[in-house]
């Protein structure tokens, strides 16, 4: 699949609108639609993969500026003191909805662990 449709890919082109708090040739990160914790951001690849199965070692520099992009939204945010969780639901029973790779950063609250 191409990301025709897809509204992720929507939001990374600019033909959908979102809060976006970070964006860069690789990466694009904005405010979930619905957060659950003060801080809920959502980082995806501007490149259509649909979800963390797809991952291969070619990604390596992508996940390496996601993951300092989310380090920097994390200390921006007031959460990287306290704590925060990053996450990626892979497939249906892990509950994605939408089919295209983005981690959650969560912060601002207690989490429990193991997640539901
Ligand atoms: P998943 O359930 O696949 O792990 O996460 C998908 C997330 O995308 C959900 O937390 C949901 O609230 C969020 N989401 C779905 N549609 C939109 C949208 O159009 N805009 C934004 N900002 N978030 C969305
Ligand atoms: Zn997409």
């Amino acid at each position: 699949m191409d990301g025709t449709g897809c509204i992720f890919c929507r939001i990374a082109s600019g033909q959908m609108a979102a809060d976006i708090v970070a964006e860069d040739d690789l990466v694009v990160a904005f405010r979930d639609l619905s957060a659950q914790a003060p801080t809920h951001i959502l980082l995806i690849p501007r490149q259509h993969l649909r979800s963390a199965a797809e991952l291969t070692e070619e990604h390596g520099p992508m996940l390496g500026r996601l993951f300092a992009t989310a380090a920097r939204l994390a200390l921006d945010e007031g959460v990287a003191r306290d704590g925060f969780r990053v996450v990626t639901n892979s497939g249906p029973a892990a509950g994605q909805s939408v089919d295209h790779l983005h981690f959650h950063l969560l912060g601002g609250r207690s989490f429990s662990w193991p997640p539901g």
